[in-house]
């Protein structure tokens, strides 16, 4: 889908606080300008006469003292409000700067004079339901927190969206440049030359926290473990704090998975969007936590429900770019190489589907749920997505789950007519597969 030089030019003009909300199909492209005045989209300025392309989004474009946009193209809908939340959001991210210049510049540990771990930053985690704006929101304050020089790290811990680096992990990473407003979260994995940093990453494997919850709980306390092994060693990372996404878990069955996440995040203040049951649930929560301040802000009108398939198209471009890069413009091509079935070792996390009665007198169902069992290669794997342990094959493969993910391949094409079983297999990276353990996710990948 590209833009035709003679498709339709409209001229919108906005007034201070106003926003401009579009969204574009899948199988079509909108070019937006701006013409006059400024403007951002979830917090990314744009620039005055850049080019900005649109495909498969929904997003909005605001203005704080008024502007003129272009688009040309054809978008979905598109249309300006008058009423958002920015001003709330922008009063949050003022009291995140407040939090952020309370800790000294400088580390100072009174006893020893050096490094203290003792004082941090702020500590923001997003709560509500599916659908509420808590992505868009930590954008805001991700890009917020970059324009005013801090660089905040990025916690994901909705396996649905993958917006870090791939569907089904859970993952933290410090934001190294502005979130482009074009792009969706996912390629801030990605640094300007297209290469693929280690982000700190968790193998889950399905796309629903309900799925596996307690795989989930063992996977957001290994992350949370490593974040705070991190900022232990990085003062300015400390003192610019995390900002905390989750997968919209509202159900009080799962609170318990909230509650484990901020103690083990260390979070000061829990942002609940667009929900007040769980706002009044988490307030009586932390009512005399000291701590933990529980805020409630407004979901934004133009928050838009997603359907299974934008969430699956979402997927495939968040996968796709993982391989292929970011820009439409200057792909690079993934590298291709040969496995033998005879040197890998896949692993896939057990099924848990056996009810209860049907496992061996005190075996707990739970124990499956979090146990991982190998797996022969298939037919059945074509197209697959697999994450590649950092756990080297020659070590225990119990610590595999627990493991860091360092990077994924994509299952093409399989050869079992030979007596040498192989499959090819697609990297970012080039070279043989090295060897290291994969794990199996419910996640593929076809190009639409
Ligand atoms: P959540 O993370 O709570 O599931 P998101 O922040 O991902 O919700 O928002 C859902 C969808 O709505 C996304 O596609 C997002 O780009 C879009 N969206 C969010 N805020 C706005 C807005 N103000 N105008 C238009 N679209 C928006």
């Amino acid at each position: 889908s590209q833009v035709k030089p003679s498709d339709q030019t409209k001229t919108w003009a906005l007034e201070a606080e106003q926003e401009f909300r579009l969204e574009v199909d899948f199988n079509a492209a909108v070019i937006l300008r701006l013409v006059s005045g400024t403007a951002e989209v979830f917090g990314a300025e744009l620039g005055a006469g850049t080019s900005y392309h649109f495909s498969g989004q929904k997003a909005a474009v605001f203005t704080w003292h008024g502007c003129t946009l272009e688009i040309q193209g054809q978008c979905n809908v598109e249309y300006v409000a008058g009423e958002t939340p920015m001003a709330s959001y922008l009063n949050l991210h003022t009291v995140l700067e407040q939090q952020r210049a309370n800790v000294p510049l400088l580390p100072t540990d009174s006893s020893t004079g050096s490094s203290s771990a003792t004082s941090f930053g702020p500590n923001v985690m997003l709560i509500g339901p599916t659908d509420a704006g808590k992505t868009s929101l930590a954008k805001i304050l991700l890009n917020y927190a970059y324009r005013h020089g801090h660089r905040p790290l990025f916690v994901n811990l909705d396996p649905a969206e993958g917006s870090i680096v791939m569907p089904g992990t859970v993952s933290a990473a410090p934001i190294e440049h502005i979130i482009d407003p074009e792009d969706e979260l996912d390629s801030i994995s990605l640094d300007k030359t297209g290469q693929v940093s280690t982000p700190l990453c968790y193998h889950y494997g399905f796309p629903a926290i309900t799925e596996n919850p307690k795989l989930y709980g063992l996977l957001t306390a290994k992350l949370a473990q490593s974040v705070q092994a991190r900022l232990a060693q990085n003062h300015m990372a400390r003192r610019a704090g995390c900002i905390i996404d989750t997968g919209g878990v509202i159900d009080p069955a799962h609170y318990d998975l909230l509650r484990d996440c901020i103690t083990d995040l260390k979070v000061n203040i829990v942002v609940v969007l667009g929900h007040e049951r769980l706002y009044s649930d988490m307030q009586k929560m932390y009512a005399q936590s000291g701590t933990v301040t529980v805020v409630k802000l407004a979901k934004s009108g133009g928050v838009v429900n997603r359907d299974k398939d934008f969430m699956r198209r979402c997927q495939l471009r968040t996968i796709r770019k993982y391989f292929y890069g970011s820009s439409p413009q200057a792909e690079y091509s993934p590298f291709s190489t040969i496995a033998y079935y005879q040197d890998l070792k896949i692993y896939r996390v057990e099924d848990s589907i056996a009810p209860t009665s049907a496992l061996p007198i005190g075996l707990d169902r739970k124990v499956s749920e979090t146990r991982i069992v190998p797996m022969e290669p298939n037919l059945g794997l074509i197209h697959s997505i697999l994450s590649v342990s950092s756990l080297d094959a020659t070590e225990d493969e119990s610590q595999l789950l627990e493991s860091n993910v360092a990077g994924f391949v994509y299952v093409s094409a399989l050869d079992e007519k030979k007596a040498k079983k192989k499959m090819t297999l697609l990297a970012p990276f080039p070279g043989r597969l090295p060897r290291k353990y994969l794990l199996y996710s419910m996640f593929n990948w076809m190009e639409m």
